[in-house]
């Protein structure tokens, strides 16, 4: 048996639960937890950074034990213990009554990163914020799933602008001991190692445990004293730079994470790769059906039948492509375990427009099969991209289907909104059907000037936490400089428009765009009446220069004296700021180059906050955009299209947001923005939740492969009717 082991032994036995509590990120999603936090200790609640593990660890003894005997603590702690246990019953729930008993359809979801909360940086971007919305909806659903992913010790970079606007910033090392998650110990109390082979080595894991409602996440660790140096850095940081490292991690997670779940004895009848990184795991989890009697033939085809494969990007450096060298020398040793020759492995990763490694994409799609792209357009890219996989059928004929992103509501709502608005106007059960469009439609119940008064204070709470960071900024002799604290956003003013641009620095989403035409966006935020401001935030990837500059462009745009500060660049863009942003901009402004944001989701958290997107036609909002709830428009062709985006959004923003944002009434509300605000949320909560694409995942594909997980494999859909390729052929 294997177990973690509670880490308070301060706690007074009357509260003892809390320990229970601080470890289950359900506290993250649920205001009732937060409070009972926060009930204890406001301060140590704020000291901790809203980590309630290391709050406990931070309170005085005298601190805990007068609350375990204050009456009035007691009966709220015994009020939230009591719906959390509740909540816990893996019984109930809607899979439960609608789909399939708990005991029967696990999933194994397997991710290369997981975006929960600030306490755990293990994440770079959307694809984390993804998984962790994803864990969180199945427990809200009771959908059974097990997570694997890898414990990040050097977390993601902590960003630090140097003054001349450029990104330095190191990764800080994450505080295991105060950070939610607990490694989990055997029997005897030493951590469970889990061995798995590497090319010619033996790579010794540990496992960590982060409960996430119902749900559970096991991180693996490469970082024990039982490895080599080398391969005690394999888990060091997210996507390690070079093809090797990067294989590395891969196999690591792949057929680590799988090995790692069978040592648990934990059990799953369905495996869900949440893009390429893990896909390694479809072999060892052969391996494992090959060791329980079934041929190696039937065996992949079982795991091929029970594997989802979701595909993330059309951009080409998401995809990893490994020399066939380096796969001949980390493989030639494990294949014969799953009797595959190398040649037709090889076969496996073959991108037939591109030939001449091993593409982990192609790998994916091969081996599972139900795989799916993340919008409708996506879908559409995708099927042109990867159409060689299918040489026999035609592009319409193609098995690719589409599961829209959708973003875990009770995680970015805003709490005051949904708690007093949203309760009071749309029912005291809105959350429980908030993917039912009928609990959105009474949105328009609520008074305008309500609405707008909930989004006044939310802007001005985001000012506030901008001047706030800018204080300490000016506060810390070492970094007290003009040009930090100018870029900061310190002169931001709560009553002018505001756009928000927050996301990775990656090229093509173009965050420069909006600088194309410095006079006339000098123009529109000088306004004496009428002035616009933006606030930008995000970071890049440490290893891409490139992007670094681009950075650096929109910083030297905020600290340039012209723009009168009222364009401002907010450091170290994480899950706490995001949220922020997402509730107190007036506008979040999204203008990749398409067809390249497979789907985008922080414009969906925006606009759940009546935050109202403007964005061109590309990913989500093609399916978003209703022509009276956001802006959109459609992208150039051409050499000249990021001129022509650029004026595009310009004359939107001179044309129409402008006017229409400072069109108020004698008491100052402006009743045509503020019907934009409410068409952006009834549009959100029905159809970009991750409820809505939680329940769509399983009667697209769960169901099916549950049901594939159960039977014998029948030998009828193979791999070569349907790719016309068949790596079995010599057995
Ligand atoms: C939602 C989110 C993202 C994803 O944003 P996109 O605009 O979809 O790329 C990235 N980072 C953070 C912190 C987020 O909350």
């Amino acid at each position: 048996m294997y177990g973690v082991k509670s880490k308070f032994p301060n706690l007074p036995e009357e509260i003892s639960g809390l320990g229970e509590l601080a470890y289950n990120l359900w506290w993250s999603w649920h205001p009732q937890g937060r409070e009972l936090f926060k009930s204890l200790s406001r301060t140590g609640w704020y000291l901790s950074g809203h980590n309630p593990v290391r709050m406990l660890h931070q309170l005085s003894e005298e601190a805990l034990d007068a609350a375990s005997k204050d009456p009035h603590f007691l009966r709220h702690y015994k009020a939230v213990m009591i719906r959390f246990q509740n909540q816990m019953d893996p019984k109930t729930g809607w899979f439960c009554n609608n789909v399939a008993d708990p005991g029967v359809g696990t999933l194994a979801y397997f991710s290369a990163e997981y975006g929960l909360h600030h306490a755990l940086p293990f994440y770079a971007g959307g694809l984390g914020f993804l998984a962790g919305d994803f864990l969180k909806e199945c427990s809200d659903l009771g959908v059974p799933v097990v997570g694997v992913g890898f414990m990040y010790p050097q977390g993601y970079l902590r960003q630090r602008i140097t003054p001349d606007g450029w990104q330095a910033g190191a990764c800080e090392l994450v505080d295991r001991e105060n950070a939610p998650i607990r490694r989990l110990l055997d029997d005897k109390g030493e951590p469970v190692v889990v061995n798995v082979s590497i090319g010619k080595e033996t790579v010794y894991l540990e496992v960590w445990k982060v409960e996430v409602g119902r749900t559970s996440l096991y991180l693996i660790d490469t970082c024990t004293e039982h490895n080599t140096p080398e391969n005690s850095c394999v888990t060091d940081r997210l996507y390690a730079g070079d093809p090797e490292s990067r294989l590395r991690q891969e196999m690591v997670l792949g057929i680590g994470g799988i090995r790692a779940l069978s040592t648990l004895g934990i059990k799953y009848s369905v495996l869900h790769l949440n893009e390429g990184h893990p896909a390694f795991a479809v072999l060892e989890r052969a391996r494992d059906m090959m060791a329980g009697g079934l041929s190696a033939k039937e065996a992949f085809e079982q795991v091929r039948r029970t594997t989802v494969f979701t595909t993330h990007t059309p951009v080409p450096a998401g995809h990893d492509i490994f020399p066939h060298s380096l796969m001949k020398r980390y493989f030639s040793h494990y294949l014969p375990s799953v009797g595959i020759e190398m040649e037709a492995f090889l076969e496996l990763g073959q991108n037939p427009a591109n030939p001449g490694g091993f593409n982990m994409t192609a790998f994916a799609m091969r081996c599972s099969a139900h795989h799916n792209c993340v919008s409708k357009r996506h879908l559409e890219v995708t099927r042109k991209m990867w159409r060689h996989l299918w040489p026999d059928l035609s592009e319409d004929k193609i098995p690719l289907d589409y599961v829209t992103n959708g973003v875990h509501v009770p995680t970015w709502i805003d709490r005051r909104l949904g708690d007093v608005i949203f309760t009071k106007y749309l029912g005291r059960d809105w959350l429980d059907e908030h993917d039912n469009p009928a609990v959105w439609g009474m949105i328009d119940d609520i008074p305008d000037q309500v609405l707008w008064r909930h989004h006044c204070a939310m802007k001005r709470m985001l000012i506030n936490k901008i001047r706030d960071r800018a204080r300490h900024l000016w506060l810390d002799r070492e970094r007290a400089d003009p040009s930090l604290l100018m870029s900061s956003g310190l002169l931001l003013d709560p009553s002018a428009l505001t756009l928000g641009f927050a996301r990775r620095f990656a090229s093509y989403k173009r965050p420069t765009l909006i600088l194309s035409d410095i006079e006339r966006l000098k123009r529109m935020v000088n306004d004496t009446w009428r002035p616009v401001q933006i606030i930008f935030a995000g970071k890049a990837h440490p290893d891409d220069q490139q992007s670094k500059m681009i950075l650096q462009r929109v910083f030297n745009a905020a600290r340039e004296p012209a723009f009168g500060g009222r364009i401002a660049f907010v450091e170290d863009y994480d899950e706490q700021v995001a949220q922020y942003l997402v509730h107190g901009v007036d506008v979040w402004l999204n203008n990749p180059r398409p067809p390249m944001e497979a789907s985008g989701t922080s414009g969906m958290k925006a606009t759940l906050n009546g935050v109202p997107h403007l964005s061109i036609l590309d990913g989500w909002w093609i399916e978003g955009y209703n022509g009276s709830n956001g802006w959109a428009f459609n992208g150039a062709l051409g050499g000249e299209s990021d001129l022509l985006d650029a004026k595009a959004i310009y004359d939107m923003i001179e044309g129409e947001v402008i006017p229409l944002y400072y069109d108020v009434d004698e008491e100052g509300i402006p009743h045509g923005w503020v019907n934009v605000m409410k068409e952006a949320m009834k549009m959100t909560g029905p159809n970009f939740s991750a409820r809505r694409m939680v329940k769509e995942y399983t009667e697209k594909f769960y169901r099916a492969a549950i049901s594939a997980a159960v039977s014998r494999p029948t030998g009828e859909r193979g791999w070569s009717r349907e790719l016309g390729l068949d790596p079995f052929r010599g057995i």
